[in-house]
């Protein structure tokens, strides 16, 4: 089952993108990390983009579609989590020909709805473990007195570049310009299911849970 999680930056995608990878053994795609590796590396590409992903704005079509392409031969049966993929209706058309190339389909999108002072809140507040990306946060989920990661043990945290207000709201305005276009696609060719990306992470988790479990 290959499905997309759709939804502003700070919905929760990554979250529940682990969960699944968890819970069902299927393989997250998060563009967005692949593109903070391809930075880490130093790649002419990772150098390329670097500027671009710190003030906000989105990077090429070109670049994050070669990026999907190359990961799709890793299929291992169970099933593919899109995490910030796709952004534009070019790349959306992109993944549609991709996945019938490989004889795939795509089977839910699920948009996980959120409004824009709580996403404010999230991401202004978070950090994640420098080790074993472990997401927290200062306000609600902070780090246990030990000051260690509850997943590893770890005691190196890092905050994204991008995760600062203005940056944040240049991420906003692309999200509305660009990606929630794709709402109306995807309900146009009838696999859109929406989620109440408010709720509790537990709660959003059995919601797409139960999407995935009726088929
Ligand atoms: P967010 O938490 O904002 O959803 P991501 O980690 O998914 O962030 O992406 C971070 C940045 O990486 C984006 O702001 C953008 O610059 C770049 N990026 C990630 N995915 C894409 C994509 N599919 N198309 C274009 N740019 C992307
Ligand atoms: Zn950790």
């Amino acid at each position: 089952m290959n499905i997309i999680l759709l939804g502003p930056p700070g919905a929760g995608k990554g979250t529940q993108a682990k969960r699944l990878v968890d819970e069902r053994g299927m393989i997250q795609l998060s563009t967005g990390d692949m593109l903070r590796e391809a930075r880490t590396s130093g790649t002419e590409m990772g150098k390329k983009v670097a500027a671009v992903m710190d003030a906000g704005n989105l990077v090429t079509d070109e670049i994050v579609i070669g990026l999907i392409e190359e990961r799709l031969e890793g299929d291992n049966g169970a099933g593919f989590i899109f995490d910030g993929f796709p952004r534009t209706l070019a790349q959306a058309d992109a993944l549609g020909e991709l996945l019938a190339a490989h004889g795939a389909k795509l089977d839910h999108v699920i948009e996980m709805q959120v409004d824009d002072d709580a996403l404010v809140a999230r991401i202004t507040g978070r950090f994640t473990c420098a080790d074993c990306g472990e997401v927290y946060h200062d306000v609600t989920r902070p780090l246990p007195a030990d000051g260690k990661c509850v997943n590893c043990g770890s005691t190196e945290m890092k905050r994204r570049a991008d995760d600062n207000e203005e940056s944040l709201k240049t991420r906003l305005m692309a999200y509305y310009k660009q990606t929630s276009p794709l709402i109306g696609y995807y309900y146009a060719k009838g696999n859109l299911k929406s989620v109440d990306g408010l709720a509790s992470m537990d709660e959003v988790g059995a919601s797409i849970a139960a999407i995935l479990d009726q088929g």
